[in-house]
């Protein structure tokens, strides 16, 4: 009985936790850990990383990027869903937050896949793409600073292979793209990049509500 997405109240999502979520302990404490910090609301939902795992193992990835790294639950969850020998290149500009993150990556015992770059990450993606080459990578994860989304985008595009997917976060950002009254910069960014990805051609789309809003980018 379905011909629109249901909503997740409080009740429902929980009810999807229970009934569905596998957390690995590692994952379970550093989420604990960086629920402490102010900045705890930055954190993918645990729901949203099961996905993301699930979709790495599906398209059978090797060599991931990722775009925001905050304490590295992202990371942890793609990292363990990799196969032995797999790597994730993520990019941050926090030494602070990233370094919460790799006493969970050695804990779980996959911090010999994780290649850590500190500095903006416009600038390790150009690196990448000269030292590495176009189409090196299977999946990428954006998830930094919203205003250079499109930069990113057109970067992990070049990166990623045909066929590969490119995952973009914080799509719906709380509804506020929907709302005419939001006009601040990152809001215009998100509007702008889901507006572009509709008619984008040189992939396949599809914008589901899963934490705050994925768009799952296929490269034709
Ligand atoms: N994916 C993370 C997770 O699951 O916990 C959350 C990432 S958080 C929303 C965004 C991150 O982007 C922050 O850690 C921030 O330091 C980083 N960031 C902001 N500007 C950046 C830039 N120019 N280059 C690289 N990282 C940046
Ligand atoms: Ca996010």
């Amino acid at each position: 009985m379905s011909r629109r997405s249901i909503g997740l109240d409080e009740k429902l999502r929980e009810y999807v936790l229970a009934a569905s979520l596998r957390e690995h302990p590692s994952l379970l404490e550093l989420r604990e850990v960086t629920g402490g910090l102010e900045e705890a609301e930055m954190q993918i939902a645990p729901e949203q990383g099961q996905f993301m795992a699930l979709l790495v193992r599906a398209i059978g990835a090797r060599r991931t990027l990722e775009v925001g790294v905050f304490t590295g639950y992202s990371t942890l969850v793609v990292a363990m869903a990799l196969p032995p020998g797999g790597r994730v290149v993520a990019c941050d500009i926090s030494e602070e937050w990233t370094s919460i993150g790799r006493r969970y990556w050695e804990q779980a015992g996959v911090q010999d896949r994780i290649d850590l770059r500190i500095g903006p990450a416009q600038k390790t993606l150009a690196g990448l793409i000269e030292t590495e080459g176009e189409g090196a990578f299977d999946f990428a994860f954006i998830d930094a600073d919203k205003e250079n989304y499109d930069i990113y985008y057109e970067q992990c595009l070049r990166l990623v292979r045909r066929g590969g997917i490119v995952v973009m976060d914080n799509v719906l950002w709380s509804g506020r793209v929907a709302d005419p009254n939001e006009q601040d910069a990152e809001t215009k960014a998100l509007r702008g990049i889901n507006q572009k990805l509709h008619s984008d051609d040189r992939v396949d789309i599809s914008m589901i509500p899963v934490g705050d809003g994925l768009t799952l980018v296929r490269k034709r």
